[in-house]
């Protein structure tokens, strides 16, 4: 089956009994058993229910994976992949992560003895240089939030395999439309489905897509006995959101390309971030591993103050002022005060994130609208 196929009929059948189209909620918790030991596959629904294998079915079936896992939220999907870990193992992580992902690893899993390491993956043979006997897990995001910086997911894993050291890539920005780790060398492709997979801000979500099948025992086993799993209803909606995918991919891409290069022709705009633009520093690892560039585009202005920023934002009128992305509606973050208000002012800078830089999800409203909306606001 080709993608745009799999988002409606990868793990979804018509339901047996009354010929449903459409996957139920299975709103239970538990499931009546034939007798002792005796049972359809389904026992209590912490450890499994019917829509939620719908959907850890349908998404490993997008990543090309064998094996799906969903959890209650992106950050439970991290967790359950840290838990693999036993104190004193080393996770080496990108230096540039979602603020989540460094948050767990240095406040919650440090305490349990697992040492860390964020580095710059910019030139992945230099991972080499931190490997140590105890390095049990490489982390990396691809794009990254919010100057959409690249990394080479096959060169990576080239390294990983060398050194049996287990590969994750958070694919949340990519979807698995425009990018799948798995079959670029990666052993676990993480997802927050609360962003483009369930596309209409109304669910918060995590999966995890594997091949091996020791590796899902493992994954399974933490997913019930920690207990971070996704409701039937959530799954539903996610479901429901899969199915347009590939289209919301497709508009977000040609809406973000037309403002990428409205904004890169603006007097008042200083630098712009979108992996599509060939002078991004990184296009070229993108042409390699990506099959579009996204929705996601971030910009600076010429006037370097806070105020302008501000002033710039508050003029908004379609794109609406608030965390997260991915969804049909358009957004906008303020990096500097809001997602990275933690990072020192000096350290934001050296990686070029300064004040005035302003974060667009790009939504797949009439294009024009979002152009004229951008012109008042640069006004
Ligand atoms: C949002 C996000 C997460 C965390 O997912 P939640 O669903 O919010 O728990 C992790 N990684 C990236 C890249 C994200 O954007």
């Amino acid at each position: 089956m080709k993608f745009a196929t799999k988002t409606i009929h990868a793990g979804i059948e018509p339901e047996p009994i009354t010929g449903a189209v459409m996957t139920p909620i299975f709103q239970t918790s538990t499931y009546a058993q034939e007798g002792i030991g005796k049972h359809k596959g389904y026992e209590y629904a912490r450890t499994q229910n019917p829509t939620r294998t719908v959907l850890e079915t349908n998404i490993a079936s997008l990543e090309n994976g064998k094996y799906g896992l969903c959890f209650a939220s992106g950050m439970a999907a991290i967790d359950a992949v840290l838990k693999l870990l036993q104190p004193k193992d080393e996770v080496i992580a990108s230096n540039d992560l979602y603020g989540g992902t460094y948050r767990i690893i240095t406040k919650v899993f440090q305490k349990f003895g697992i040492k860390a390491s964020f580095i710059s993956m910019d030139n992945p043979a230099e991972i080499e240089n931190y490997l140590t006997p105890k390095t049990k897990l490489i982390w990396i995001e691809t794009p990254t939030n919010p100057l959409l910086n690249l990394i080479d997911i096959a060169a990576v894993a080239q390294i990983t395999k060398k050194h049996q050291i287990l590969l994750c890539v958070d694919n949340t920005f990519a979807t698995p439309y425009l990018q799948n780790p798995l079959d670029l060398g990666a052993d676990i492709v993480m997802h927050s489905m609360t962003k483009y997979l369930s596309g209409h801000s109304d669910v918060v979500m995590g999966a995890l897509v594997m091949n091996d099948e020791k590796l899902k025992q493992e994954l399974a086993f933490i997913q019930n006995a920690c207990g971070a799993v996704p409701s039937p209803h959530d799954c539903f909606l996610v479901l429901r959101g899969i199915k347009t995918l590939h289209v919301r991919m497709d508009r977000h891409s040609e809406n973000a390309k037309k403002i990428a290069e409205y904004l890169k022709q603006h007097p008042k705009i200083d630098k712009v971030y979108w992996i599509g633009l060939p002078d991004h520093k990184n296009h070229a690892v993108a042409l390699k591993q990506m099959r579009g560039f996204g929705g996601m585009i971030s910009f600076t202005l010429k006037e370097d103050t806070l105020q302008n920023a501000i002033r710039v934002m508050e003029r908004f009128k379609l794109f609406i002022l608030g965390e997260s992305l991915g969804g049909v509606e358009s957004l906008c973050t303020h990096p500097a005060t809001m997602t990275h208000a933690s990072i020192p002012a000096e350290e934001r800078y050296k990686t070029g994130l300064k004040d005035t830089l302003i974060r667009l999800s790009v939504g797949i409203e009439d294009v024009e609208d979002l152009i004229a909306d951008l012109a008042q606001a640069l006004e």
